[in-house]
């Protein structure tokens, strides 16, 4: 299964990780199908080379969803100083088989790379993303 985008998603998330830079930014992508809603994401660990959503808001933003009838399609962060592919302790901590991932890459700040995967049973699978223009 591919990771769509509506139109601007995208750019709202790259402009968060670059917001967060040297920190790694973090945040949900929600929709029906579609990814319709970035919620940005505090990263309790302040790391440049970990995060971790802040438990309290992560969980409130679930419960919301639940109401709101949105699903949760993708879990984004950023790589600061990384390549835009999981880190052996995001396979450890792919806690949401059902979400995407979305990495964004700021090793060259100036050209963001984004990369989605499923991370599975500790396997990655790399996969599309479509942005709807
Ligand atoms: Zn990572």
């Amino acid at each position: 299964m591919n990771l769509s985008l509506a139109p601007g998603i995208l750019e709202q998330v790259i402009e968060h990780a670059k917001t967060c830079h040297p920190q790694e930014g973090c945040g949900l992508l929600v929709g029906s199908q579609l990814a319709t809603r970035f919620i940005p994401m505090d990263n309790a660990r302040a790391s440049s080379t970990d995060y971790e959503m802040e438990p309290a808001q992560l969980i409130a933003v679930l419960r919301d969803l639940r109401t709101s009838g949105e699903a949760l399609l993708a879990i984004y962060h950023s790589h600061p100083l990384g390549p835009a592919k999981p880190s052996e302790s995001d396979i450890e901590r792919a806690y949401y088989p059902e979400a995407a991932h979305l990495i964004v890459s700021l090793v060259e700040p100036e050209r963001p790379r984004t990369a989605a995967f499923r991370i599975i049973d500790g396997k990655v699978y790399e996969i599309e993303i479509h942005v709807i223009l």
